[in-house]
């Protein structure tokens, strides 16, 4: 429309603006409809609809739909669906009925008592009283099952290797992974890290027996053995969790029933999330199996790669680098040796400009400190001059200009010349009146870059 009028329109800035408008209508309605969901689940509190979660002991159980909120989001009497909470993510699995099949993504608990089985209808429509079997994915949970107990052996093996004052500040117990983060100030060395790995697969050796009870809140408060985190919500009541005389803490998640379960314990990583808040994750069963699995198979790879045993690894890799770094040395040698070898060759290539002896010359691949040793050594040679020399180091181009007393006396500028110069080529760079140096990004400008010498001198002393 706008160009009709011969405005003339930013098409692209125009279609951002479209799409800014698209995602805001979707995420009002959205938001509406989630408005529409709370309600309905705020009229199920005030109805008194409690779903039971039977979720500890059972992974499977026949029961019945109370509350329909959409054909996503599905309440039941008793599920075995753990709602996601204390880090733990919420369980995934199925509801079958007679005609009725329901895929659940997720669990979530948006108010006391009310447990939501979030998914999609496979076939069927839902209604309120329908019988259905409500079936957890067993391998997810075992898998959470096992990292949530290591979240808690590492939280207390943390505080023994560690420093007993660390608190935790957050967690996330997921089918893939665990993560812990806590309140310390300084990254933990890796000595200290293979130390709580040991610690805590060392409490999966003695296969102890993970037990649970209810306490109340007030009595968990004064026993300063139990790890909580109380800023949570609680009941007056809480669940217990122990570890023999390792582990204590509050705790509403699913866990395995003897640490052995747990079969093998692997951190992954140790990183800095916030000022002050550190962050371990780790893989449990299967997982930290394939992890080391996957170590030694780069160990393996490397070791077939130097031809050496995997244990000749650390002093082969010293050999190397040591034998690289000579190498580097002995190249810097022979070519600073090889541009010295040259310097008379570029005597004959010094021109007058201004009546100035200038010699302006690429030198070839020198590193900067080789190139400053040639200007020098040019300097003594030709003693009343202007010089420029420049070269390549790692694809770049560098320069290294000297002026003698009386021509600086006259006004030139070693600075300001190797300035103009390296502009040429992409760069710049600067220094005294006598002598500078300056770099560029472009070699392959350098010839050019350098008949800037003779119209810097030209404009100077004319
Ligand atoms: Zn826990």
């Amino acid at each position: 429309m706008a160009s009709e009028k011969g405005l003339g329109v930013d098409e692209d800035a125009f279609n951002e603006l479209m799409e800014m408008q698209r995602k805001r209508a979707r995420a009002a309605r959205s938001t509406g409809a989630q408005n529409a969901q709370m309600d309905l689940i705020a009229d199920l509190v005030a109805q008194g609809v409690q779903s039971e979660f039977i979720g500890y002991s059972k992974t499977v159980c026949d029961t019945e739909i109370v509350a329909v909120i959409d054909s996503r989001a599905l309440v039941l009497k008793e599920t075995p669906f753990y709602p996601e909470g204390g880090g733990q993510q919420g369980d995934r699995g199925e509801l079958k009925g007679a005609g009725f099949g329901f895929e659940v993504h997720d669990t979530q608990k948006p108010a006391d008592g009310i447990i939501l089985h979030i998914g999609r209808v496979l076939y069927g429509t839902p209604q309120v009283g329908m019988k259905v079997m409500a079936g957890i994915d067993r391998y997810r949970r075992g898998q959470m099952r096992r990292n949530h107990t290591a979240t808690h052996l590492l939280n207390g093996a943390l505080r023994d290797v560690v420093d007993s004052s660390i608190k935790q500040a957050g967690s996330l117990v997921s089918g893939e992974r665990l993560r812990f983060d806590f309140n310390y100030f300084e990254a933990i060395p890796i000595e200290q890290l293979q130390r709580i790995e040991q610690f805590v697969n060392h409490e999966i050796m003695r296969n102890t027996e993970v037990e649970t009870c209810e306490m109340a809140l007030a009595d968990v408060q004064q026993d300063r053995r139990i790890q909580a985190v109380f800023d949570d919500k609680y009941g007056e009541h809480v669940r217990v969790v122990g570890i023999g005389e390792f582990s204590q803490e509050l705790c509403g998640g699913t866990h395995v029933q003897l640490t052995g379960d747990i079969g093998s314990f692997r951190i992954v990583s140790e990183s800095s999330v916030a000022a002050g808040v550190r962050r371990i994750e780790a893989v449990t069963g299967m997982e930290a199996v394939d992890w080391t699995a996957e170590e030694h198979e780069l160990l393996i790879g490397l070791s077939q790669r130097l031809s050496v045993k995997p244990d000749e690894l650390p002093g082969r890799i010293h050999l190397l680098s040591n034998q690289l770094r000579e190498a580097e040395k002995q190249i810097k040698l022979l070519q600073s040796k090889a541009a010295t070898s040259q310097l008379d060759s570029y005597l004959d290539q010094v021109v007058q400009v201004q009546h100035v002896p200038l010699l302006a010359v690429h030198v070839g691949e020198l590193p900067m400190d080789a190139l400053r040793q040639v200007l020098d050594q040019l300097r003594q040679k030709i003693t009343s001059s202007v010089l420029v020399v420049a070269s390549v180091n790692e694809g770049n181009a560098c320069f290294a200009a000297s002026v003698s007393p009386e021509w600086v006396e006259k006004g030139v500028h070693a600075g300001k010349l190797v300035g103009q110069v390296a502009a040429v080529a992409d760069g710049g760079g600067g220094g005294k009146p006598d002598k500078a140096q300056a770099g560029g990004k472009d070699a392959s400008k350098i010839d050019l870059a350098l008949k800037q010498a003779s119209a810097y001198l030209e404009s100077v002393l004319k």
